[in-house]
């Protein structure tokens, strides 16, 4: 690839699909119905015939289900993913909002980072606040009512391979093994996706797994809200990795059904949320103050906690022996921590790799590597972003990068800048919204704004 990442980045970010459904494939098969796999049988119903989606779950029985055991925790659609939403579904923001789902402008949002609150909220820090039912549900229903978009229900086993092509997937449908044959197989199946081990049994090279273990531990419950316009109604109350001994953040935001929806994260053998009683004291007693108004409020239902053992990538990428007709999205290829929020977001611009694929031509008798080293780009623009934050926490021990200490110090100016200067909180939200690339705050005048402001402060 010729252009620099973070020019191949601006221009992922910049993908609309095409006016005109233009088929290159008869039928494409996505495993896993979540919002990876549901933005890309998106992207595929311009480019297919047909798209077939298989999940475990019934996706027709809306709520909570079984296959995204983290579908009841608090998530954030960063701006970008909800601008990658709108290009993908023109109106899906309305559509949101009359769902219940609750507008955040800028001043309807406020932010403290450790302890301190900011004094500035860029003017672009758009936000929709839903709960991820809310928002996967009607990312669902918009792919769904696609007229060459079905669903499946049913467990895959594993890939049918003819020679060097992947030419279906073997499924389980209450016991009854079958086979949904395609020109393209698209795994979505999450963080435990079995595609390597397919692979490998089918004779294939596996990917290699890198890890971080960052041992993270989730809570969140749901009070009820009595305002219907709250101001603000997103609060993020989150802590810098050098501070955080073992509290990562809380935050909570104003979601449909006049609900507050607060989390709340800790690391190690911190556990938030282990009754009722304990989440409501350490809201009290651990963050601002409006954290306990909230916790004031009548709690709905129990606190539901989910354990995160670490970051992980899988560099399908870097694969010598692969496949035609294969590729990997959302989780199965990356998934980080969660604290960062930008799980759903790199789905959308994975899917928007998949698009730029599709629409340069791709051989499918040979293996997605142009799609593979798209998308290594977005893999590599999330997790240095959440890992070099990760890496100065103090219970994480590596691997570092070259260059780690120098680089970490030039990222603690820039978020320290971020609480008192509004042009470096803009640069900055680009970057953590993922609309810009990681690099673009590596300038000599990013730095030098943000030791000036630090000094200012000071
Ligand atoms: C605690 C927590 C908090 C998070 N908070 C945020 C946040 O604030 N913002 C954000 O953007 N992201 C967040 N994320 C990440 C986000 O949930 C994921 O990135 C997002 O759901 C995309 O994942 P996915 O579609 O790749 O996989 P998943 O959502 O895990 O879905 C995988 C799908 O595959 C199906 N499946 C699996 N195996 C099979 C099989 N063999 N056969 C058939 N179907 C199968 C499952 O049923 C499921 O539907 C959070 C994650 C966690 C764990």
């Amino acid at each position: 690839m010729s252009r620099s990442p973070a020019r191949v980045f601006a221009a992922l970010n910049a993908v609309r699909p095409p006016d005109q459904a233009s088929p290159v494939l008869g039928k494409a098969v996505v495993v896993g119905g979540s919002v990876a796999g549901l933005l890309a049988a998106r992207v595929l119903s311009d480019h297919a015939e047909s798209v077939v989606v298989i999940d475990r779950d019934d996706l027709h029985v809306t709520g909570a289900r079984p296959g995204v055991p983290q579908g009841t925790q608090l998530h954030a659609l960063l701006p970008g993913g909800l601008h990658q939403l709108e290009y993908l579904f023109p109106g899906f923001r309305a559509q949101a909002a009359a769902q219940g789902a609750v507008e955040a402008p800028p001043a309807a949002q406020r932010n403290y980072l450790d302890g301190r609150l900011k004094v500035v909220v860029p003017d672009d820090a758009d936000s929709l606040a839903g709960s991820r039912p809310l928002l996967e549900g009607l990312i669902r229903q918009r792919t769904l009512a696609l007229p060459n978009v079905k669903t499946v229900t049913a467990r895959a086993t594993g890939l049918v391979i003819d020679g060097v092509v992947t030419t279906g997937v073997r499924c389980d449908t209450g016991g009854v093994s079958g086979i949904e044959r395609g020109d393209l197989v698209v795994d979505a199946m999450g963080r435990s996706s079995r595609l390597p081990e397919w692979l490998e049994q089918a004779g294939w090279e596996r990917p290699v797994t890198r890890r971080m273990a960052v041992h993270l531990n989730y809570a969140t419950a749901v009070f009820r809200r009595a305002e219907t316009n709250p101001d603000p109604a997103v609060v993020l109350a989150l802590h810098s990795p050098r501070t955080a001994t073992d509290v990562a953040g809380a935050a909570y935001f104003a979601v449909e059904g006049d609900r507050w929806m607060a989390m709340m994260a800790g690391y190690g053998d911190n556990r938030p949320g282990r009754t009722a009683e304990d989440f409501v004291r350490r809201l009290r007693e651990q963050f601002p103050p409006e954290f306990g108004e909230v916790a004031g409020n009548e709690m709905l239902g129990d606190v539901r906690t989910y354990g995160h053992a670490d970051s992980r990538r899988r560099d399908f990428h870097a694969l010598t022996r692969l496949p035609a007709g294969l590729v990997s999205v959302g989780d199965a290829v990356a998934s980080f921590n969660p604290v960062y929020g930008q799980g759903m977001t790199a789905a959308a611009l994975h899917a928007a790799c998949l698009s730029v694929y599709l629409r340069s031509g791709a051989d499918l008798g040979t293996p997605a590597r142009r799609f593979f080293a798209l998308q290594k780009v977005v893999v590599d623009a999330a997790w240095s972003m959440s890992t070099s934050a990760d890496l100065a926490l103090p219970h994480v021990d590596g691997p570092y990068p070259r260059g780690y200490r120098l680089s970490s110090w030039v990222s603690r100016q820039i978020v320290t800048a971020t609480v008192t200067d509004v042009a470096i909180a803009r640069r900055f939200n680009q970057v953590v919204s993922m609309r810009e690339h990681p690099r673009s705050l590596a300038t000599p005048g990013v730095l030098l704004g943000a030791l000036r402001a630090n000094r200012r402060a000071r």
